[in-house]
């Protein structure tokens, strides 16, 4: 960092730590006491503030609102047993907001701004990071377009914000998954790569559906020929398949996840075959039946590694073997919650130490 922002901070005048209630969290429900909020306008950032968390005021023309420049990161801090906090590698998060910013025609926030705003914040309310296993806290930072105008242009003012809030063990349910072989996330040319806000809206019904024939969860095959798997979810997949760790290659229709390079770095430095390819659904569904398919999880900074339990396709559903016995997806769980929390040595430098 070569030089340290100009942050004006105004302090709540009641936190409300003391009112959390830390045995019951639900993901993205619950705020820490402050938020980080900064604004683009004459073609640069300004007006840097941690302000107390609550409600912000704009016009109801705003471009956000009605053609959607609007997109987020998600990323999660780390209370180590001795105290220290940690990020996990936000400079991959810094970069990926870039990406979508500019998929978008929305501005670039320079690396040390997105950094900085992150870990002021959290360092600020690092008392509302949970020191229980398995907790932690999430941080959501977002831009989106403010320009009070209908006509269709990309906005000439932006505002960025950054909340974070604590969050509890996600439970790695054994997930019941459905291809989904009609709906589509993303299209080539599309934007599937940007975590852009329009991705999530619109694949909301196709996920209630699922929801509604049992399911838990999808898995998004591509747009043209429904043949190949693409993303589960909002999370990327991974399969071990006689042996060798296989997941779709990233492209315009694929997010390009933190949890899934760090997932396939270690793979690779424990000396198994990894390939980053495209992968039919024709394959993962005979590694099923025939029993190749040794593992399949979603990977994601939320649910970090969630195991399918079941695959079904064109109505049939595939059971696979019991989550506790999948060798690599246990053990790759275990290493990243010890990198994380500090248990072990950081030797990718990964942690960003708040
Ligand atoms: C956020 C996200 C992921 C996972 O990315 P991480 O950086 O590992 O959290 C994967 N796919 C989609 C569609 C996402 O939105």
């Amino acid at each position: 960092m070569t030089e340290t922002l100009d942050i004006k901070i105004t302090k709540t005048n009641h936190s409300r730590l003391h009112e959390t209630d830390f045995s019951n969290l639900q993901f993205g429900r619950t705020f820490s006491d402050h938020m980080f909020v900064a604004d683009y306008e004459d073609g640069e950032w300004k007006n840097f503030q941690i302000v107390p968390y609550g409600e912000i005021g704009f016009s109801p023309a705003i471009s956000a609102l009605h053609y959607g420049q609007a997109f987020f990161e998600g990323l999660k801090a780390y209370k180590h047993a001795d105290g220290q906090v940690s990020i996990f590698r936000p400079d991959k998060n810094a970069a990926r907001f870039n990406k979508s910013a500019a998929r978008l025609c929305m501005p670039q926030l320079p690396e040390e701004i997105f950094i900085q705003s992150i870990a002021s914040v959290v360092d600020m309310d690092r008392d509302w990071i949970p020191s229980k296993p398995h907790h932690s806290m999430y941080i959501r930072p977002f831009m989106f377009a403010t320009d009070p105008y209908l006509g269709v242009h990309a906005s000439k003012t932006y505002k960025y914000i950054v909340l974070i809030g604590p969050v509890g063990p996600y439970f790695a349910k054994v997930l019941r998954v459905k291809v989904e072989t009609h709906f589509t996330r993303a299209a080539e040319g599309g934007m599937g790569y940007a975590k852009s806000a329009g991705n999530y809206g619109g694949a909301m019904l196709p996920a209630l559906k699922a929801t509604e024939e049992g399911f838990d969860q999808l898995i998004w095959t591509d747009a043209k020929d429904h043949k190949y798997v693409e993303e589960m979810g909002a999370a990327n997949v991974m399969f071990v398949l006689d042996g060798t760790l296989i997941t779709p290659s990233t492209r315009d229709t694929i997010l390009d996840g933190v949890t899934r390079d760090t997932v396939l770095t270690l793979a690779r430095e424990w000396g198994m075959p990894v390939e980053e390819r495209r992968v039919s659904i024709a394959e993962i569904i005979d590694g099923a039946k025939t029993g190749k398919l040794t593992d399949a999880f979603g990977a994601g900074t939320a649910a970090t590694i969630a195991p399918v339990g079941s695959l079904s396709y064109n109505g049939e559903e595939c059971f696979l073997t019991d989550p506790k016995e999948r060798e690599f997806s246990q053990k790759v769980l275990k290493t990243l919650d010890s990198i994380r929390y500090g248990a072990v040595a950081d030797t990718h430098g990964w942690n960003y130490i708040v």
